[in-house]
């Protein structure tokens, strides 16, 4: 099939890389006039990882990614460990592929690297698409420039503000959720050897706020993501702060998170607004679908929101396999990624819920309780966008 892509972030390079490797016709269209992603920290667990492993990209992974030992849950303040849970050796014995933390301009430049390796004149920059048209043979995307391209399917992965999604579903807006998101990274050599944490990702959490810390680059680098409940504030999507804001939202809090806010470039302070919207259940017309943040944007509060952009450009491009019409096709894709990736949604905003709570005794209760590592070995990590089945 002849297929455009709309949006070249990890989700529409992860599709082009896909339907490629299927010897299909590819064209990605991206609004930006280079490649590039935040400069942040991302994880990657099994599920995804065992689709990048199918683009060759493990040892790209192995070489610019870290392996952490564990997630640990702690209290903001004491740093009392409040769960446990392994990643390391188990995770891959486990669920069948590593779990990785990588920094998001590495994993983003190993999928541009796959994507030119099957095809260098794929990705087309500086294309913003502003509309999208289809009728019963071609699908059309239109750009700013008054300039339009056609192919027999449209694919948006142009993340929570699609404009593919307007064509398919309507002007619905993304929510803001009521929290913010710091995001910043550390080299490790400015924190003192008595205030590193060991090679885990660490889940602090506090009252209304938690933060999460962890190694990227062979541990060079320390990434710092805090979230923080501001219901009531107006929030542009991403905005640079001054770091006093970022200091005192984290006043009070255990000395190893407190060298990291204090070591932090004080210039580069910046707070995301965190958006998401109910999910969707079905998310294509005839000749146009989507992935990613373009369909289910969710709180990141699972590490998912990238992984299932990456599973979606898995299954989309095993549906397009099938000896079935287009609109079948798509339909199967659908029915396929939709109870998944709801669920996401949905126990992501929970796993907000139970990082913010106050009390000591509350918080390990519902730790307790909730037991996060069963319930996630269970369906998140085993499942295997490349072979399970689609029917
Ligand atoms: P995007 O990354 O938004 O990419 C969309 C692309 O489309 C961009 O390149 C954009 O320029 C382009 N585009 C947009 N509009 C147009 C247009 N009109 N025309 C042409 N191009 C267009 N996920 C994880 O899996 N693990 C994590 O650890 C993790 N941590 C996170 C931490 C935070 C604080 C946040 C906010 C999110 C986190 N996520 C994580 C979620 C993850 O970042 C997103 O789910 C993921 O980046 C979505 O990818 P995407 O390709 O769907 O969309």
């Amino acid at each position: 099939m002849d297929i455009i892509i709309v949006g070249a972030g990890i989700g529409g390079l992860a599709a082009a890389a896909a339907l490629l490797q299927r010897g299909h016709k590819v064209r990605v269209f991206e609004q930006s006039p280079q490649l590039s992603e935040v400069g942040a920290g991302i994880q990657m667990s099994a599920n995804a990882v065992k689709v990048l492993d199918a683009f060759g990209l493990r040892r790209r992974l192995e070489a610019t990614g870290v392996r952490p030992k564990a997630f640990e849950f702690r209290r903001f303040d004491s740093g009392e460990l409040l769960h446990g849970m392994p990643l390391g050796e188990l995770h891959e014995q486990q669920h069948g592929a590593p779990y990785f933390q990588i920094h998001r301009g590495d994993l983003h430049a190993a999928l541009r690297d796959a994507v030119h390796q099957l095809d260098d004149k794929v990705v087309v920059l500086d294309s913003k698409v502003v509309r999208v048209e289809e009728d019963s043979s071609h699908a059309s995307v239109y750009f700013e420039n008054g300039s339009s391209a056609s192919a027999d399917l449209v694919v948006g992965a142009d993340g929570i503000k699609s404009v593919v999604r307007k064509h398919v579903i309507g002007a619905d807006q993304p929510v803001f959720t009521g929290q913010l998101a710091w995001r910043c990274t550390v080299p490790i050599a400015k924190i003192a050897p008595e205030l590193r944490t060991d090679i885990l990702s660490t889940i602090w959490c506090g009252p209304k706020n938690h933060a999460v810390t962890y190694y990227l680059r062979g541990g060079e680098l320390l990434n710092f993501v805090g979230c923080v409940e501001r219901p009531n504030e107006e929030e542009s999507w991403t905005a640079k702060r001054p770091w006093r804001e970022l200091s005192e939202d984290y006043a009070g809090w255990h000395p190893k998170v407190r060298a990291i806010i204090d070591a932090v470039d004080r210039s580069q302070c910046f707070r995301w607004a965190l958006n998401n919207r109910a999910p969707s259940m079905s998310w294509s017309s005839a000749r146009v679908t989507m992935l990613g943040d373009a369909v289910h944007a969710t709180l990141p509060y699972m590490a998912q929101g990238a992984a299932m952009a990456i599973e979606d450009a898995a299954v989309l491009a095993r549906a397009l396999e099938l000896d079935a019409p287009l609109q079948e096709q798509l339909r199967t894709y659908e029915w396929h990624r939709a109870p998944r990736t709801a669920r996401v949604v949905e126990e992501s905003t929970e796993m907000g819920e139970l990082y913010h709570i106050s009390s000591a005794e509350e918080m390990r209760k519902a730790f307790h309780d909730r037991n996060i590592a069963k319930s996630r070995n269970e369906w998140l990590y085993s499942y295997d966008p490349l072979r399970d089945s689609l029917t």
